[in-house]
């Protein structure tokens, strides 16, 4: 993502805001408690690789927002691949030590 001048273009500043906005600055993630300071616009359809201007993949629908956890899960490595396969899950606990998962027997007593 670093060096593409098209994340410093205002196009994708105005679009990345709208979605931001749309998803209510939180990661998309069911179940992710992630506080919000650290948001990242994620292509779900992948972009064409060193597309410097629009491309049919920069609109809306395809936009979502993640945090910082779940970005990196599914970021593109150099081989163009997405991490754990693409897919989002929830992992670990949030800062109080409840497990994020929304299956954790935790979560099932219905606080
Ligand atoms: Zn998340």
């Amino acid at each position: 993502m670093p060096g593409n001048p098209f994340y410093r273009s205002s196009f994708w500043f105005v679009l990345r805001r709208e979605a931001l906005k749309r998803d209510g600055y939180h990661c998309t993630v069911e179940g992710c408690q992630t506080p919000t300071h650290a948001l990242h616009v994620d292509h779900i359809q992948t972009r064409p690789r060193g597309a410097t201007g629009p491309t049919s993949a920069d609109v809306l629908p395809n936009l979502r927002t993640l945090c910082g956890n779940h970005d990196r899960m599914v970021k593109e490595g150099a081989s163009g691949r997405r991490g754990n396969g693409g897919q989002l899950i929830v992992r670990g606990c949030d800062a109080s030590g409840r497990p994020l998962d929304p299956n954790h027997p935790w979560n099932k007593r219905g606080a």
